[in-house]
């Protein structure tokens, strides 16, 4: 009887970009022992600061939770966010010309702690905070998701990246979690985008988006099922390339995929 499976809603927008790529987070154990191996990378320093600046975030969104209003300053959540950072950066990084030190990443935690109490924070009621919500869609296969919050109608969610990229999956798959899960008629997905910015240039703000939220989700349950499809012929098969590689991702480098240079992607070696 094959292991049940639980697709994370962060891994259906990956999935499109490059199912071979995701295929090793979802099924790690079944790629691996038919002798494929993955080296560990060590944590680039876009997903440090990242971390740490949705960990302030969550910070104001559960005091806002727990008394009906913010009661906390910015400086608490920069020093939420600090202290995650220093704590995350103990064991090294792989630095980038975006935040080439330890400094730089300090700093631009001050930026965007700053513009997310500023701007985000204020309009943002919530009310669940990073909770993990678990769908069972069919068979033994499961949908699972944590938003940053849910509000009375939308599921907001923040992005700290570099680049602002697009989410459709992923805030479908969030939508698709909580008409399972709970009452809540969700009618909006906002996606923050805060960039992480190279000191030496100016910050750009926040950019906000709105999603189609039932498009986004017709597109999750298709990927979701394309990765029941693909998982399931490779499980009678065991061949690679049931799942597809898009050796035209931007994210096709080393720095960005474990697979690169390894058996289980042939194309890269
Ligand atoms: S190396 Fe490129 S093509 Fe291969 S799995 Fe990674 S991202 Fe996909």
């Amino acid at each position: 009887m094959p292991a049940s499976i639980t697709i994370r809603s962060s891994y259906l927008t990956g999935y499109s970009d490059c199912p071979r790529k995701v295929a090793a987070h979802i099924i790690p154990d079944e790629i691996k022992v038919l002798g494929y191996d993955f080296p560990i990378q060590p944590k680039g320093i876009g997903s440090i600061v990242g971390n740490a600046a949705h960990l302030a975030a969550a910070t104001y969104m559960q005091d806002k939770l727990s008394h009906g209003e913010l009661t906390l300053n910015k400086n608490d959540g920069l020093d939420v966010a600090i202290t995650e950072f220093r704590k995350e950066i103990v064991d090294g990084a792989i630095f980038d010309d975006t935040t080439p030190s330890k400094n730089d990443g300090e700093s631009q935690l001050k930026i965007l702690n700053n513009a997310f109490f500023h701007t985000v924070c204020p309009v943002i009621i919530p009310l669940f905070v990073e909770n993990r919500f678990t769908a069972k869609l069919s068979d033994d296969w499961f949908l699972s998701g944590a938003p940053d919050v849910v509000t009375a109608d939308s599921v907001p969610d923040w992005k700290f990246g570099r680049i602002a990229r697009a989410h459709y999956q992923q805030v479908g798959g969030y939508k698709l979690l909580i008409d399972n899960c709970l009452s809540t008629d969700i009618r909006k997905g906002t996606v923050y985008s805060i960039p992480r910015t190279p000191l030496k240039k100016q910050f750009a703000g926040v950019a906000i988006k709105e999603y189609d939220v039932d498009a986004c989700a017709r597109s999750a349950f298709a990927v979701y099922n394309h990765i029941k499809r693909d998982v399931e012929l490779f499980r009678e098969t065991g061949d690679p390339e049931c799942f597809l590689a898009n050796r035209s991702s931007m994210l096709c480098t080393p720095k960005y995929c474990q697979c690169y240079g390894t058996a289980w992607c042939e194309l890269s070696i």
